[in-house]
């Protein structure tokens, strides 16, 4: 018996028959005898309908009304999930993000998350009934409604489950759980029993689209176990925790690949102090993120500099830079969007030397070129040519001990 939050994505309340099936679940548990927190997203689809309506009226609709659009999806769904609950005889309650006072900066679409008085929720529970709250609104200090980004029920859950102290908060998706790599490309790819914040994190930003990025930080902030499950069956999923030492047996547990970004490269740049800052200064002032960055030394005082933006910006970014290129009196400027980053992640790898140099080798063997490489504590990157990124999943999930059958630890 506990306190136990359980969210339900899109997928899982796209309509009647299946928001049955979540009152199912949540009164199995309530049955248990546990205090159940419901958060709900809106059904699969509502949520682009709307921003797509809005987008008819205006090309930029306004910040907050479109907030209070967006939250219409949410107020739906919890609703029919509580009036469900109540025809099974019972007592539920549907609480909107400022009724279970989820206080956020005012920041209209992507508001964070300052505080959450979990006072009347706590009342409801006392009284046994099935709190059911809106995910991915809140409300900002000047009683505006705000959102939090897209995917941002995740987080709703998970800040929730933390402001509750609640015993488990469980995210129940349209996936069994979290996979060693992208199961659509890698036959072989397994459900992994648990994986560390700081690797989901990885996962997350290098594509994985379990969890919203930030529902991660939280979790790992406040310390929050996440279990990340399907609601369309019983069995166990993922479970999101602190790293222990159990998982640096396993050297590396995912792969993840990326083709979200193009590469630009400056030739024959002359080498000379505050050339750097020229190149990246107006790609920052124009907001462009730029990942990998390399910088490779020529003779003749001369340089060529390489790195990657999001794709979506590459043509502001190759436009920006063929003007630098011209101030700074560098050769030419190329671009290529035909490239995917390819990374291997995982914790174990702290302890463990080499993981570089295989990944080389493996790639090597199959002929693939590496482009750029990029690496963090936790994490090894290499864009190759995107039409090797398949090719390059699978060999590496199977260097790396990851198929499916195999229980390679090492
Ligand atoms: N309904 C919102 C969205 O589609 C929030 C969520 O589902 O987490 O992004
Ligand atoms: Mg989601």
């Amino acid at each position: 018996m506990g306190l136990i939050v359980q969210k339900f994505g899109g997928t899982s309340v796209a309509n009647l028959d299946r928001i049955r099936h979540v009152a199912k679940r949540v009164t199995k548990t309530y049955d248990q005898g546990n205090d159940v927190v419901v958060i709900l997203s809106a059904m699969s689809g509502t949520t682009d309908n709307l921003i797509q309506m809005a987008h008819e009226i205006s090309d930029a609709p306004d910040k907050r009304e479109m907030d209070v659009l967006l939250s219409t999806g949410e107020q739906t769904t919890v609703a029919l999930l509580a009036m469900t609950l109540i025809s099974m005889n019972y007592p539920a309650k549907s609480l909107l993000g400022f009724q279970a006072e989820v206080l956020t900066s005012s920041k209209s679409g992507s508001a964070r998350i300052v505080n959450i008085g979990a006072g009347r929720i706590k009342n409801l529970l006392k009284e046994r009934n099935i709190v059911v709250i809106a995910g991915f609104q809140g409300y900002d200090s000047e009683g505006n409604i705000t959102t939090l980004g897209r995917g941002g029920s995740d987080t709703s859950a998970v800040a929730i489950a933390s402001a509750l102290n609640a015993d488990k908060c469980e995210i129940y998706t349209d996936v069994d759980g979290i996979y060693t790599t992208d199961p659509n490309i890698c036959k072989k790819a397994k459900k992994l029993e648990k994986i560390s914040y700081d690797e989901m994190l990885e996962m997350a930003s290098l594509g994985a689209k379990v969890l919203q990025i930030r529902s991660v930080e939280f979790a790992k902030k406040y310390n929050v176990p996440v279990h990340v499950r399907s609601s369309f069956n019983e069995e166990e999923g993922t479970m999101v925790v602190n790293e222990d030492s159990d998982m640096e047996r396993l050297v590396v547990s995912g792969i993840t690949y990326n083709n979200n970004e193009a590469r630009i490269t400056l030739s024959k740049v002359p080498d000379q102090p505050g050339i750097a800052s020229k190149i990246f200064s107006p790609i920052a002032k124009a907001g462009i993120m730029v990942d990998m960055i390399i910088q490779n030394t020529r003779a003749g005082g001369l340089t060529d500099l390489t790195f990657t933006v999001p794709k979506t910006d590459f043509k502001q970014a190759l436009e920006i830079e063929t003007k630098v290129a011209e101030e700074i009196g560098a050769e030419n400027v190329l671009g290529d969007e035909n490239i995917v980053k390819v990374s291997v992640i995982g914790v174990g790898m702290k302890n463990h030397s080499g993981v570089a140099s295989k990944m080389f080798n493996v790639l090597a063997e199959e002929n693939i070129n590496i482009m750029m490489i990029s690496t963090s504590e936790i994490r090894i990157s290499c864009v190759i040519e995107e039409k090797y990124a398949e090719l390059a999943v699978r060999v590496l999930h199977t260097a790396f001990g990851l198929d499916k059958e195999s229980t390679t630890h090492r």
